[in-house]
């Protein structure tokens, strides 16, 4: 193969999208600089054991000491663990894939379970490639400025169309000055206006940096020795394994990316492709990026599945595995023995187990409001006393659905916030599980089984 081609990195949002609608609100695990959870941060409220054990288990893993090994979530539907799993990814860096999949999934009939599960590892696992290019004059660059050089603590990120680094420096000075009179906060994205110096907020950015030097998240200007800014600059993307195999598949293309359906990748293309990126990681133009792999319903899968992997955690390539099961002790697939949460006590052993149990009132209420918040729908108070008191009778999830539904009803009644009579009706149109089964005890006969 002459040249491998990387150039999908949009394409990855893209199908992340839908699956990740309903944890939008997730941003990190809410843990301080000692891992200890905050009550209300970064999306998420409560379940704190479970919240400090993923972030002790991240620490291992950023620092080496981990390898081989994944976490099972073990806990009742509805308790965070899919959430949890989102927090660890986001806290790993806002490019670090993350990848959900259901166990039943892995049992499609176009291709293997085998194929399906490796399909998953590679799309867990990043290329951050660095490539050097010419600045064209006129184009959008970003900087970062850390105030807390300048006495000060808040750090904000400026869009500015220049190459020089006078105007740089300039309209850095702009910035801060616009951060100590609030316009702005920590994490907004600016531009600013060269002539006027008017500052727009363009929107949020969750990126950091300590450097004050004239740098962005994927931006970065290069000095020259004699302290002249060169005309250069290093742009970073990060693509998945399973993309570059995707576009690099002769059958397949990138195309393929789009309609999801990218059957079959042989062994060999992935193996010049391991090599290929092997290369660029020596001369320095590649580093891997382990992301998330989360497998839910883990119980589902057959025991071919589990030796698979139980295999795929030795290799070097590993992205982190999370397990999650709402099962206790269960039959494993393919197989007549009974172990607990469905798993085969080999995979067991080389799991950490994490246990999520189910919610308070007053964390259910506060999750309420934050998905109120992101789906940007107004509850009445009374509303959301009885939207905390279903999600406690029934679900969480069940709960959660309801607001965007609840809020449909009220707009037909041409008000804006969300009132009990609206909760009542979404309530009546959409059974839980619970009234589900009642419905089906009384309509046997009736339906075809
Ligand atoms: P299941 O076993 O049914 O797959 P689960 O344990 O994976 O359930 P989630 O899907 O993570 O449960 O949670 C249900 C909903 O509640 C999701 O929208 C999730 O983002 C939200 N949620 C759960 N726990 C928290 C939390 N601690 N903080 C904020 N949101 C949460």
């Amino acid at each position: 193969m002459a040249t491998i081609s990387t150039s999908t990195s949009e394409l990855r949002d893209i199908t992340k999208m839908e699956r990740i609608g309903a944890h939008s609100h997730i941003r990190g695990l809410g843990l301080d600089a000692k891992l200890e959870p905050r009550q209300n941060s970064e999306g998420m409220v409560g379940q704190g054991k479970a919240r400090k054990a993923a972030g002790i288990y991240l620490k291992m893993v950023k620092e080496a000491r981990i390898a081989g090994r994944a976490i099972l979530m073990a806990g009742p539907p509805s308790t965070g663990k899919t959430a949890i799993a989102m927090g660890m990814a986001q806290s790993l860096g806002s490019d670090v894939p993350f990848t959900a999949l259901a166990a039943s999934e892995v049992f499609s009939l176009a291709m293997s379970k085998t194929e399906a599960l490796t399909q998953a590892f590679r799309r867990s696992i990043g290329v951050r490639i660095k490539e050097e290019t010419e600045i064209i004059e006129g184009e959008v660059v970003e900087i970062q400025i850390d105030r807390s050089l300048t006495g000060a603590t808040k750090t904000g990120k400026l869009t500015i169309k220049t190459t020089d680094m006078e105007t740089v420096y300039d309209l850095g000075t702009k910035m801060i000055d616009a951060l100590s009179k609030e316009k702005v906060s920590a994490g907004d994205i600016v531009s600013i206006d060269k002539a006027s110096g008017k500052i727009t907020k363009l929107g949020r950015s969750f990126a950091r940096s300590r450097d004050y030097d004239a740098m962005g998240a994927d931006t970065k200007f290069v000095q020259c020795p004699e302290g002249e800014l060169q005309k250069r600059k290093e742009v970073v993307h990060t693509v998945s394994l399973h993309e570059i195999d995707v576009i690099n598949s002769r059958t397949q293309g990138f195309l393929a990316l789009f309609a999801g359906d990218t059957g079959e990748i042989k062994p060999e293309l992935r193996a010049q492709i391991n090599t290929k990126v092997n290369e660029w990681r020596e001369e320095g133009k590649a580093e891997i990026v382990p992301g998330v792999l989360f497998i839910d319903e883990v119980h589902m899968l057959d025991i071919e599945c589990f030796s698979f992997l139980n295999r795929a955690l030795e290799n070097e390539l590993a992205p982190l595995v999370v397990m999650a099961s709402n099962r206790g002790t269960s039959r494993v697939r393919g197989t007549n023995v009974r172990s607990p949460h469905g798993l085969p006590v080999d995979l067991l052993d080389r799991v950490l187990i994490v246990t999520t149990a189910p919610y308070a009132p007053e964390d259910i209420e506060q999750i309420i409001k934050i998905r109120c918040t992101e789906e940007d729908v107004a509850l009445a108070p009374d509303a959301l006393n009885i939207l905390t008191t279903m999600a406690t009778q029934t679900t969480l999830r069940y709960a959660l659905n309801l607001i965007s539904c609840a809020h449909v009803v009220a707009k037909k009644r041409k008000v804006e916030v969300v009132a009990v009579e609206d909760l009542r009706r979404a309530y009546a149109y959409f059974l839980d599980e619970k009234r589900s089964v009642q419905f089906l005890k009384e309509q046997q006969g009736a339906l075809i089984f």
